[in-house]
């Protein structure tokens, strides 16, 4: 058999390097030389190695692959990436949410699902959870939201006593919170979820006809969970068990895949619709809004460098093309500034020109210069000009996809319709769409979150919260945890659950 040669090793300016051993001393017991250039390269490039980590959305992975559409909504969109026919490469990033780089995948958490599609009319991206809906409507309590699922101050411990005074105070979170503590709490595997919007977005026509549309990507494999012990004993198990199965999926050649399919509702119909079709602690019931087919996405690439194309990759909201646009959900308006400025304060001010963020088609724009920049800038830098820089195409492209607003500023929440209240949605789940089976799994895992975690006065709201959702869900919560609110969980001491904190200890 051939050995093959490797190649020499060089410092980061292609020199050949005399040692990948040695440091440069005075002799071989000698003290170091700063003259080693190579050394403090290495040294200094390792100390700059992490880039900070996400805020939320820490722990994750993802894969390229490509959308196809197989349906026809040229009626509704005129967005080149959703016309009939075309493909489309994209990434794709899975994640939890509250975690931090180094957490288990199983912990019970809703999953991102965002997309990066690399269209021929520039960068879209959809940034998506695996849930249809979310805790909270306003962007002012998102990031209260997120610390009440980290960490507290003093010891440095996530708390469920925190995570509930949060969820009892904010009753807007109880459909989520239905969701979370049910089967689809804690999936299989990624390539065991759906992917949605979540959000409310505008659709607009080549006619200039406007549409409200909720995006559903539904697995091909088959929506699975793990149990709440199945999930602890993978924490323990392998700590990165989805990251692992979607690598080796795709490099056994099991490539997932999802269809994409839209709900669509009539411009005029929002005003009139019995829930605010932009709150996004709710759904649309599929019955005043059937599922129209659009495509499928399929991925069949893994990464080769998990940090330049997955850590750096910035997907980001307020990314849409031509044909899409966002809507009032006042939750998408404040992630449409939230995202890129986390890019910038993560990656730099250049994240856009990394390859895994770039567009495939040209970019024209005036940004110059900052920290980094690599693509060359040419004269004019400043528009208009009357130099031959590039010019807004505003026959073409210049009908914003919007609506009409006006009234007086105010600090409120938005305007009540017929149906829409804080619980309905969330009991119509318990109800209706589980099973008893599920019901009794739901009712296991809320009071396996809220027994000796959880203190009063939170833990009385807590029953009164299920309650809320369903009288006898409520009922089985509370006498659940009474029932074993005095024994202490074998596993939690081992598994290092983090529902036991030192408030457990205090109660
Ligand atoms: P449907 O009976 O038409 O739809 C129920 C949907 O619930 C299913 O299609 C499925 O969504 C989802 N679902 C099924 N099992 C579970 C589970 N264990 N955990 C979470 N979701 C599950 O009824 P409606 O459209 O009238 O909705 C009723 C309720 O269903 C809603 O209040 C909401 O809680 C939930 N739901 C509705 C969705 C929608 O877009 N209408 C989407 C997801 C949930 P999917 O097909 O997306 O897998």
């Amino acid at each position: 058999m051939t050995r093959i040669q490797p190649e020499p090793t060089t410092n980061d300016a292609g020199i050949p390097v005399e040692s990948d051993e040695h440091s440069l001393t005075v002799g071989p017991d000698g003290p170091i030389l700063l003259q080693d250039h190579y050394l403090i390269e290495q040294m200094a490039q390792f100390n700059r190695e992490r880039v900070p980590e996400r805020q939320p959305h820490a722990k994750g992975s993802g894969a390229f692959g490509r959308f196809e559409v197989t349906g026809d909504v040229s009626a509704y969109t005129k967005a080149a990436v959703f016309q009939p026919g075309t493909k489309t490469e994209l990434l794709a990033r899975f994640s939890t949410v509250a975690g931090e780089r180094g957490s288990p995948d199983t912990w019970r958490d809703p999953r991102g699902f965002a997309l990066k599609f690399y269209t021929t009319e520039g960068v879209y991206d959809m940034v998506g959870n695996n849930t249809p809906v979310f805790f909270i409507r306003d962007p002012l309590k998102f990031q209260h939201f997120i610390r009440s699922q980290k960490r507290r101050a003093d010891n440095n411990l996530r708390d469920h006593d925190m995570q509930w005074d949060f969820w009892t105070l904010s009753p807007e979170s109880a459909h989520q919170v239905t969701w979370l503590m049910g089967d689809r709490g804690i999936p299989r595997t990624w390539r065991h979820m759906n992917g949605y919007s979540s959000h409310t977005y505008l659709w607009v026509n080549a006619a200039g006809d406007r549409f409200w549309v909720k995006y559903h990507f539904k697995c091909d494999q088959g929506v699975e969970h793990f149990t709440q012990d199945e999930a602890d004993q993978m924490v323990s198990a392998d700590t990165d068990y989805h990251t692992r199965d979607l690598f080796e999926a795709i490099e056994r050649g099991d490539h997932p895949s999802w269809t994409l399919k839209m709900q669509i509702m009539p411009f005029e119909e929002a005003k009139t619709y019995r829930y605010n079709p932009f709150d996004l602690t709710k759904v649309w019931p599929h019955e005043d809004y059937p599922l129209i087919e659009v495509g499928r996405m399929t991925l069949d690439r893994n990464p080769t460098d998990h940090h330049a194309e997955i850590e750096q990759a910035a997907f980001e909201p307020n990314n849409l093309v031509p044909g899409i646009g966002p809507s009032p959900d006042k939750m998408l308006l404040g992630r449409l500034f939230a995202y890129a400025d986390a890019h910038r304060h993560r990656i730099g001010a250049n994240y856009k020109q990394l390859p895994v963020n770039a567009s495939t088609s040209p970019v024209h724009s005036y940004s110059k210069d900052g920290a980094m920049r690599f693509t060359k800038v040419t004269d004019p830098v400043y528009a208009p000009n009357s130099k031959g820089g590039p010019q807004a195409d505003t026959e073409r492209y210049g009908a914003p996809a919007g609506w009409h607003t006006d009234g007086e500023m105010v600090r409120g929440a938005y305007t009540l319709r017929e149906q829409d209240d804080d619980w309905g949605q969330a009991g119509t789940m318990v109800r209706d769409v589980l099973d008893d089976a599920e019901r009794g799994r739901l009712v296991d895992n809320i009071v396996g979150h809220l027994l000796n975690a959880v203190s009063e006065p939170v833990l009385l709201r807590a029953f009164e919260y299920w309650r809320n959702v369903d009288k006898d869900l409520g009922d089985k919560v509370e006498a659940g945890v009474r029932a074993k609110q005095d024994e202490k969980d074998p596993k939690a001491a081992e598994q290092g659950n983090p529902a036991r904190t030192s408030m457990q200890d205090k109660a």
